[in-house]
């Protein structure tokens, strides 16, 4: 549904993709919701950057206008403060469906809150989709795997899910929102793409949104311990947000359905983490052990084979050069524009 023609050239962007130039496409009108949080925003930067018409619905949760203000003054932006949960009417293209917490802290902060944004919310924009007969992408998890007993997961594998457990608002809300896309593209024809994210990190996560990333880096900055849960063997796979983003528009662009995995098979322990944040800020970091949360996965780490050879996706961004990048961030945020002049 792209109207492309002439010859491309390619420039980077901001965020490590290949954007590309003098290629004659029709701009789109895209809906991103949770475009104000941390994933969202980056992915906005992208499609407003390719000449796209965005607009953002965010009901702020855990989103912060600070992280599109950049875009405020665009003609071609527009934000609007929307819950998911009640209906809307927009006409769009494409819809990528984004709104809802994604740390474990904000997830859990309200429960109830958490699976109406996942039923409720991706129901109604289902329906939007339905209506206007756009595109529509669900931001799904590797949580669907729960503690998983097949590694590394791959898109197959249905998954080890407690379905009362306190993560269950969670995995099993965004495993229903999976199942709602694909009765959507079933019975009503809907064109539909589902990624199955796996931790992300970068630039603009929220400081204290408690998870092991941004709590790291936030504890060796502020020179605190670093908190290790359990006994820090548990393993996760980090992916760095330009990575993701890429992989997103890949699948929305494309013509595969999914689900395709987007993660960095890299795995690390969190003992191993804590490491790689000593090395990158402070090598006198301590390390502190609390006990582990209920229900904490033991292992995860994306088989990406699909994505690779249906999308011609992988991730590009080792730990040691995306973690430098979210520290500089970090640091700004943490201690104001005074210490930047020391970066
Ligand atoms: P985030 O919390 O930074 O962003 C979520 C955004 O959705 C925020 O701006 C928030 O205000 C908004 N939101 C939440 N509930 C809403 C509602 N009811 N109505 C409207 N807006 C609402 O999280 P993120 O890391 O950017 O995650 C984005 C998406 O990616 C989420 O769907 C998440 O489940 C998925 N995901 C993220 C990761 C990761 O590691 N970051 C991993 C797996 C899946
Ligand atoms: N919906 C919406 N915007 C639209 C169209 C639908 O928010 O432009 C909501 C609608 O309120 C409903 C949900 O999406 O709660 C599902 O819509 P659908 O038409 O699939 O189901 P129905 O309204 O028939 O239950
Ligand atoms: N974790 C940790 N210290 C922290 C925060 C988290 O050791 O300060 C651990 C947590 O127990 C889990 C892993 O890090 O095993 C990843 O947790 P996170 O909340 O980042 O994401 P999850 O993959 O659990 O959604």
């Amino acid at each position: 549904h792209l109207a492309i023609g002439g010859h491309p050239s390619f420039r980077e962007s901001s965020v490590g993709g290949k954007v590309p130039l003098g290629l004659r496409r029709r701009a789109l009108r895209v809906l991103v919701t949770g475009g104000a949080g941390f994933v969202g925003s980056h992915l906005v930067d992208r499609l407003v950057e390719r000449g796209d018409s965005v607009i953002v619905v965010d009901n702020f949760f855990t989103g912060r206008k600070g992280n599109v203000a950049h875009h405020l003054r665009n003609p071609r932006f527009e934000v609007i403060r929307h819950d998911v949960v009640e209906p809307i009417l927009l006409e769009v293209d494409q819809i990528y469906h984004l709104a809802c917490p994604a740390s474990p802290v904000h997830y859990k902060y309200n429960p109830i809150k958490t699976i109406k944004t996942n039923v409720v919310g991706t129901l109604n924009m289902l329906g939007l989709a339905k209506r206007i007969g756009a595109r529509f992408l669900l931001t799904s998890t590797s949580e669907v795997y729960g503690d998983p007993l097949q590694h590394p997961q791959v898109e197959t594998y249905w998954g080890n899910v407690n379905p009362i457990g306190v993560r269950s608002c969670y995995d099993e809300g965004k495993r229903t929102a999976e199942t709602l896309t694909m009765d959507y593209h079933r019975g009503a024809n809907l064109e539909v793409r589902i990624a199955r994210i796996f931790n992300t990190y970068g630039p603009r996560m929220c400081i204290d949104d408690g998870r092991v990333v941004s709590n790291f880096v936030a504890q060796a900055l502020r020179k605190e311990p670093l908190t290790v849960y359990g006994d820090g063997k548990q393993t996760r796979s980090f992916q760095y947000v330009s990575d993701l983003v890429e992989g997103l528009m890949k699948l929305m662009e494309g013509d595969h359905i999914g689900p395709f995995n987007l993660g960095n098979p890299g795995e690390f322990t969190m003992l191993e983490l804590a490491k790689v944040v000593q090395d990158t800020i402070d090598p006198e970091a301590r390390i502190e052990f609390r006990p582990n949360t209920a229900d904490d996965p033991h292992k995860r780490k994306p088989d990406i084979s699909r994505a690779k050879e249906l999308l011609g996706w992988e991730p590009k961004v080792p730990l040691h050069e995306g973690l430098p990048l979210m520290v500089t961030d970090f640091r700004k945020r943490i201690f104001g524009d005074q210490e930047e002049s020391t970066e």
